[in-house]
């Protein structure tokens, strides 16, 4: 098996496939401390592309209650307890001092999907990734656990204080998924009939229906699980990464051709989500640019982390972790980067407070953003994640966002302007 290099992994793994990588790569932020569970996204997303027949299990957005919520039901406990079946006590990360862009989160020491797949053996042959069918039950129930928390406030007086920062003792968070659009997606590993492939120009994976003959290879080994069948059409389907707004075709979006965002991203009323594309060497790395708001926060400041990097597919998609989580469990699905990603989040220094204002400010893809340094506003007492204190210094910068022809999209001031509405009435309320 030939081996690539997975900077999530710090590392080189093997993958069935040689690198070959796209010029640019559909990417996306998503905040979670925001996330309300509205399900306007899971909606957006459905309405447009999984409202037919054989279809009504088919969500390829959706909102999950984390940690007892998924879809299917327990997606990725049942994954993470066949690698660890695979590779008993191995599946650690080593966390290393010398850490640089290509392994910011030091070397996962344990196996990935494509790795731990000799240990499962399948009557049909060798597998590429470790994974598995979900069953009919599994997919019956998107919202299951939905707003159940870990620990009971009411049953044990032990959780007092039980909403305190840095860890709730009560909790839980809303986990928003779509595929990732993964560097090395198992789908395609694992489609005997090359099915499913990733598009050079943005490297959105979709599957080819006329090729597609519903083995179901892609559904047993994405580690998402956003793969899925359709029996009344015996084919499996995918998130397109709505391809035709990303091309710049909705006339009224997108005027002279301006990549725009998803549908699921710009549905979002919690404002938690930032869609980009991101320009890749022809070695596979990001090229450096820190004006990119994907790039500044996935790869310049590692504030926004990938989802379960371990399993090794090096997905696209990164999240900033909820701050109120107990650690343990969020360095489980978002590596060892949690508690810096944590700290920045909780006391914003100037450059990412500006780059947080661009979530949902517009539907064309912000490809470079520039702030106007503004007068110093205020300053704030923030506790942090360790308890001591710190002062923010609060300054009303403008951010700006430029579309791919370099045109200005949006502008943003860290202080919303307030307009005062002119009476007309005098007992108007
Ligand atoms: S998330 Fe799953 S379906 Fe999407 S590209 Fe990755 S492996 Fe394929
Ligand atoms: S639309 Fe946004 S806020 Fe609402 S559930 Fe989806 S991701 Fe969360």
């Amino acid at each position: 098996m030939p081996e690539v290099y997975s900077w999530q992994l710090g590392r080189t793994m093997h993958f069935p496939y040689e690198e070959h990588h796209p010029k640019r790569q559909f990417a996306f932020v998503f905040n979670i401390n925001r996330c309300i569970n509205c399900q306007t996204c899971t909606m957006a997303c459905k309405s447009t592309w999984t409202f037919g027949q054989g279809q009504e299990h088919v969500w390829w957005n959706n909102v999950e209650t984390k940690p007892f919520g998924g879809y299917p039901q327990h997606w990725d406990a049942k994954l993470l307890a066949m690698l660890e079946k695979a590779n008993p006590g191995g599946q650690v990360w080593a966390h290393s001092s010398d850490t640089n862009k290509q392994a910011p989160f030091g070397r996962f020491d344990g196996k990935t999907i494509f790795e731990a797949a000799k240990s499962q053996h399948s009557p049909d042959g060798p597998k590429q990734a470790l994974g598995y069918i979900p069953t009919p039950e599994e997919w019956e129930s998107p919202n299951i656990y939905e707003e159940v928390t870990v620990g009971s406030p009411w049953k044990n007086k032990e959780f007092g204080g039980s909403v305190s920062l840095p860890e709730h003792k009560v909790w839980y968070f809303y986990l928003a998924r779509l595929c990732n659009h993964c560097t090395y997606p198992a789908c395609v590993a694992a489609c005997t009939r090359q099915a499913v492939y990733k598009r050079p120009e943005d490297g959105v994976v979709l599957i080819d229906q006329s090729r597609c003959n519903g083995y179901q290879k892609c559904v047993d080994a994405c580690p998402y699980k956003k793969a899925i069948y359709r029996p009344s059409t015996g084919t499996s389907e995918k998130c397109v990464a709505c391809y035709p707004r990303l091309e710049g075709k909705d006339p009224l979006i997108s005027p002279n051709g301006e990549p725009a965002e998803t549908r699921c991203m710009t549905a979002c009323v919690g404002k938690i989500r930032l869609q980009g594309l991101v320009e890749i060497d022809e070695d596979g790395t990001w090229k450096h640019d820190s004006t990119n708001p994907i790039y500044f926060l996935a790869r310049e400041r590692n504030v926004a982390l990938p989802l379960y990097p371990q399993f090794g597919t090096e997905p696209n998609g990164f999240y900033i972790p909820p701050r109120w989580v107990p650690r343990g469990y969020l360095e489980q699905m978002f590596g060892p980067g949690v508690q810096s990603a944590i700290d920045q989040y909780c006391c914003p220094d100037r450059e990412l407070l500006a780059v947080l204002q661009l979530f949902r400010t517009t539907q064309q893809i912000i490809f470079r953003f520039e702030i106007e340094q503004g007068p110093k506003v205020g300053e704030v007492e923030v506790t942090m994640p360790d308890g001591s204190s710190k002062t923010q210094e609060l300054f009303n910068d403008t951010v700006r966002g430029f579309n791919s022809l370099d045109r200005e999209v949006v502008r943003v001031t860290i202080e919303e302007p307030t307009v005062v509405r002119p009476s007309m009435h005098v007992n108007s309320i």
